[in-house]
């Protein structure tokens, strides 16, 4: 797996996908730039979930709210008191650890070994833990006495379980006091909670409806690394649902079903990579909390969460806020603080995880090739237009049917070397549809369309090459 994460890294780098941040100064930890290729692929991802979460549905509108907030939002949120990661210090190796991951790694340590009894016992006891002091005991009083050291390769003398809070903390203004303390969001949730009414009102939306946002999040993460999965500054593709009181449950099986699909019919990611996982430890404000997971080379990990939020962020707001959070029903004139189903999607992590589906080796022809085989809809490129000769009519001509077609797609227009290393630096970076423009061209208007994945090749009529390109771009 650290071969195939050290390919990726390295093919990201080298053809524009992604960056190191600041690498002249020896980069940021956990911060990553898009390069040209990999900007042009994130707006398509990014397009691809705004269209399928708001234009195809009559009731979800999108909105694009501020990253800095009125701090009280996140008091009112809970994420001033508890959006906090337990960390555990191994003292011999100075190396910092997530207690609850630690405590996940025994149960299923102790599973492996055959120690169902001692595992069922720590499970319960983690389960029920809710503080710092709760996770000192779940790992102290269990694990260690078990005699189990804590990590194969530490020591076993450990600090006290200890909460960091996440919220990257700056000044506004002038002041460097409290009060002008305001925080990076962490999510792009409660833009839009604190929105409820304005977005209701100016949309005239009725229960059930959507409110869904693209936008940077940033939580300062202890335990960072493997590329662009954990970052401390990413996007989030966010989907608050508000629904009636008692219907929750309805709503969410209906996401549920939706967001997964969406992974492979609009993204094309292959459907075995794809798992549920079901959280029996819920969140402060969660009923119920499904992820859904990937296959990376590193592990089956999270990409996007469904959670049913109860009314916990609106009750909260109504609180803290002292304004009326409530939704009035103007058929029954019943009057409710509505339940929200929210899906909660990275979208770095959903590059990542299409970069490592799509990440191929053959033989073609005889030579090794790689290619990502990326749905025509997430390829940054759409089309490569080859002219055979650099000069002349035929190049001419590329330019004019580029030309034509740059009007709707990334397409590029390339003419240096043999025409196999073009068809190759073209798999490399996922372009779908390479169109050769050869010498029967300028006799019948004909072009040789080029497959990706399949290196095989078709002659259409020039004039059909929009339709053709329409057609594979569904
Ligand atoms: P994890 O358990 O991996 O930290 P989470 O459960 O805290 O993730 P959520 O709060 O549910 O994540 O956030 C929703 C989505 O945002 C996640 O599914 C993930 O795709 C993305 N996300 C969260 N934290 C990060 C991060 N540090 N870097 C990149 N993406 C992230």
């Amino acid at each position: 797996p650290e071969k195939v994460m050290h390919k990726l890294v390295s093919l990201a780098k080298r053809r524009g996908f992604i960056f190191p941040s600041s690498e002249i100064y020896e980069g940021l930890s956990s911060c990553f730039d898009y390069g040209p290729l990999g900007s042009e692929m994130k707006k398509n991802i990014k397009d691809l979930w705004w269209n399928a979460m708001t234009r195809r549905h009559q009731n979800i509108v999108g909105i694009d709210a501020s990253i800095m907030m009125n701090p009280r939002v996140w008091e009112a949120s809970g994420h001033v008191a508890s959006f906090n990661d337990p960390m555990i210090d191994d003292k011999a190796t100075k190396r910092r650890y997530r207690a609850d991951h630690l405590i996940e790694n025994h149960i299923e340590k102790l599973r492996r070994d055959g120690k169902d009894d001692t595992a069922l016992k720590v499970q319960t006891a983690y389960e029920q833990a809710s503080t710092a002091a709760d996770l000192n005991r779940a790992l102290y009083d269990i694990i260690i006495a078990e005699g189990i050291k804590a990590q194969d390769t530490g020591s076993g003398e450990w600090t006290e379980v200890r909460q960091f809070n996440l919220m990257f903390q700056c000044g506004m203004g002038a002041l460097a006091d409290k009060a002008s303390i305001v925080y990076l969001r962490p999510e792009t949730a409660q833009g839009i909670f604190v929105n409820f009414h304005n977005v209701r009102e100016s949309s005239r939306m009725k229960v059930p409806f959507g409110i869904a946002q693209i936008g940077k999040a940033f939580r300062n993460e202890i335990v960072k690394g493997n590329f662009i999965f954990r970052m401390v500054e990413f996007e989030q593709m966010e989907m608050q649902y508000f629904v009636k009181p008692g219907t929750q449950a309805e709503a969410f099986e209906a996401w549920r079903e939706e967001r997964f699909n969406w992974y492979t019919s609009a993204l094309g990611i292959n459907r075995d990579k794809l798992h549920w996982y079901k959280h029996d430890k819920l969140a402060h404000y969660a009923d119920l909390a499904y992820d859904i997971k990937f296959e990376f080379p590193f592990g089956i990990e999270e990409i996007e969460g469904i959670h049913s939020r109860t009314d916990f962020d609106l009750k909260q707001h109504q609180e803290y806020s002292g304004k009326n959070m409530e939704y009035i029903d103007q058929l029954t004139n019943e009057r409710y603080i509505p339940y929200v189903v929210e899906t909660s999607a990275g979208c770095d992590r959903l590059f990542l995880a299409l970069l490592s589906d799509a990440y191929s080796e053959d033989v073609v022809d005889g030579e090794p090739r790689i290619s990502l085989r990326f749905s025509p809809k997430v390829a940054p490129v759409k089309a490569a237009v080859l002219p055979l000769l650099k000069k002349g009519e035929m190049a001419e001509k590329a330019a004019r049917i580029a030309d034509d077609l740059r009007q709707l797609y990334m397409i590029q227009q390339d003419d240096a070397g043999s025409i196999g290393k073009r068809y190759r630096r073209q798999d490399e970076i996922g372009t779908p549809f390479c169109l050769t423009i050869d010498h029967e061209t300028l006799e019948n208007d004909t072009l040789t369309i080029r497959h990706r994945d399949t290196a095989s090749q078709e002659r259409i009529s020039a004039s059909s090459i929009r339709e053709f390109l329409a057609a594979g771009m569904v």
